[in-house]
This record gives structure tokens, C-alpha cells and sequence, in this order.
């Protein structure tokens, strides 16, 4: 896809521009267009929401674009946040009746089982796995697996096979740190969170980071001339919102929802006041899965 392509200093400093100019003031984000009184099958996941107004969705606090809380501000902002705004909209539920819980990668399952969070959007793939154990809805967006590496490494690192006996930072309960132990010889490092890895990488702890090029790239973004993103994306990651397994009301109505964004530009205007503030079209619509569910 697109969007992972773009890489080297110029790119990551476009983006870095173009996040600067996002506004810090958690107050920010698109015209979401709240629905007024939307009905839905009492007892439902959706009346209970809909009729307290509030909902508390999981989402990254710490990658730039897609879930980020600005030093300062009182909501994050980011094309995942932006997703989840739409579907609160679609619940009647404005702003003001949004609780932003901080997820990590390994704890979305977790969250999302226990009732700490409604809904999980949080760069969270759609996986078979996942689909055991929580419902997800997609995907609203495809990017795919690519490599952060320090400049001055940037020629001798460009694939996965170059970080045979290297070490690898990811983060613990990602498909990303799963690729690494199962398919390359690289040495990985685990971590709580992306950021870790990458103060990892600049310090000269750790030879690369890898996870999605979505969220390498907002990295590069920040630290246009110590790190880049390199090399071709070499997995799919379809990401999808996450909920209580078997809730299939809940299944079918963020498919609607979402292919209702798809339709009437909401989902496009989300992602290029987001991660498309780079100069980078929207993709074109993903094709939703028909199941949120597997076993
Ligand atoms: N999208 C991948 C995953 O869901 C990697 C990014 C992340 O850890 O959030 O595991």
C-alpha cells in the first residue's frame, strides 16, 4: 500500500510537519456528524451505550498518527482515535461522552474481555487467533511490516533476513514480535510499547524496530535525522475494531458503520487529517470480512 512506501528523511519530515500542524489541544479532530437519538434492539451492546451516552474505547497513547496524546492535552488524536469517534457518532454519542483509555499491545484482549474498555482501536490486526477470544470488525485499514532502523544503518539493514543475529526491538502481544521469533534469526527485544523500542534504537541498545510501517513511520517522523523506515512491508496487517467475543449485534453494526464511513467520506477525511497529513492520498476502502468471529 501506499502509505508504507514512502520512506527516507524527506517523507519523515513532511510527516513531522504534518503532525506538528495537527494541534496539541486534544479538542481537535473531524466533523463527525453525531446521530440524534439512533434506535436499536433493547437490550443490545448499542442501547446500553447509546442510552448512558458514554463509551470507553482503548486505543494507543504513544503512536503518532494513529493514537497519540499530545504532552498537554486532555484527548489523543490519530486516525484510530478519529475511527473510534465515528462509531461513538453512530451511537449518539458525542465527544464529551468519550472515556480514551490508554491500551497497550498485550492488554487488548484483556481490556476487552474484562469490561475495562467497550471497544479496542488501537493499530490492532485482525488475526485468527484475536477471533477466539474478542470480535473484530474490518478492516479499516491495511499497512504492513517494515523495519526502523538507525541512518547510518540504513544501507546494511533493509530486509528481515539482514537482522539475522541482531536485535530486534518489538513489543510484547504484537503480531510483530511474533513474526520475529517464528520466522527470522534475529535476536528479538520485547517491550511494553513502540516508544520504548525506539528510545532503544537511538540509544544503541537495540539494532532495529519493527512493526507496522503506519507506525514506524510517525517515529521517523519525529526523529527525521537519526532514524528511517526501511525496505518493502513484508506482511498484511488488516487492522479491525476489537469487542466482547459474540456479540455479533455489536459485529454487524460496526460493519455497517464503518462501510457507512467508507461510503460517505468520513473514513477519508479521518485518514487524511491523520496519517494522510503526510501528502499521501487515502487508500482506496478495504472490503470488510463478513465474520468478526472465529471458534
Ligand atoms: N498491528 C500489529 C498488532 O496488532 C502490530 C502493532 C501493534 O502492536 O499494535 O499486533
Amino acid at each position: 500500500m501506499r502509505l508504507t512506501k514512502i520512506t527516507g528523511t524527506l517523507a519523515a519530515v513532511a510527516l513531522a510537519a504534518a503532525l506538528a500542524g495537527c494541534g496539541d489541544d486534544g479538542g481537535g479532530g473531524t466533523d463527525v456528524k453525531v446521530a440524534d437519538n439512533p434506535e436499536f434492539e433493547a437490550g443490545s451492546t448499542m442501547a446500553t451505550l447509546a442510552d448512558a451516552g458514554e463509551i470507553t474505547i482503548g486505543v494507543k497513547y504513544d503512536q503518532p498518527g494513529l493514537g497519540f496524546l499530545a504532552p498537554g492535552a486532555d484527548a489523543p488524536e490519530g486516525f484510530d482515535v478519529e475511527m473510534g469517534r465515528i462509531v461513538a457518532a453512530a451511537l449518539g454519542i458525542s465527544d464529551d461522552g468519550i472515556t480514551w483509555k490508554q491500551t497497550v499491545s498485550d492488554n487488548r484482549e484483556p481490556f476487552l474481555k474484562d469490561g475495562t474498555v467497550d471497544l479496542v482501536v488501537a493499530s490492532y490486526s485482525i488475526t485468527d487467533d484475536r477471533r477466539t477470544e474478542v470480535g473484530q470488525a474490518g478492516p479499516y485499514y491495511e499497512t504492513g511490516q517494515q523495519l526502523l532502523v538507525r541512518t547510518e544503518d540504513a544501507d546494511s539493514i533493509t530486509t528481515p533476513e539482514d537482522t539475522a543475529g541482531k536485535k530486534v526491538c518489538s513489543v510484547t502481544g504484537s503480531t510483530s514480535l511474533q513474526r520475529m521469533e517464528d520466522e527470522y534469526g534475529a535476536s528479538p527485544v520485547p517491550y511494553d510499547t513502540y516508544s520504548e523500542c525506539v528510545d532503544q534504537l537511538i540509544n544503541g541498545t537495540v539494532d532495529a524496530v519493527t512493526t507496522d510501517g503506519a507506525i514506524l513511520l510517525g517515529y521517523a517522523a519525529d526523529h527525521p535525522d537519526e532514524i528511517e523506515v526501511v525496505g518493502e512491508p513484508f506482511s498484511t496487517e488488516r487492522y479491525g475494531i476489537g469487542f466482547k467475543h459474540g456479540d455479533q449485534a455489536m459485529c454487524d453494526f460496526l460493519k455497517e458503520t464503518l462501510q457507512t464511513s467508507f461510503d460517505d467520506g468520513t473514513w477519508a477525511e479521518a485518514f487524511d487529517t491523520t496519517l494522510g497529513e503526510s501528502g499521501v492520498d487515502a487508500p482506496s476502502t478495504p472490503t470488510l470480512d463478513d465474520a468478526c468471529f472465529t471458534g
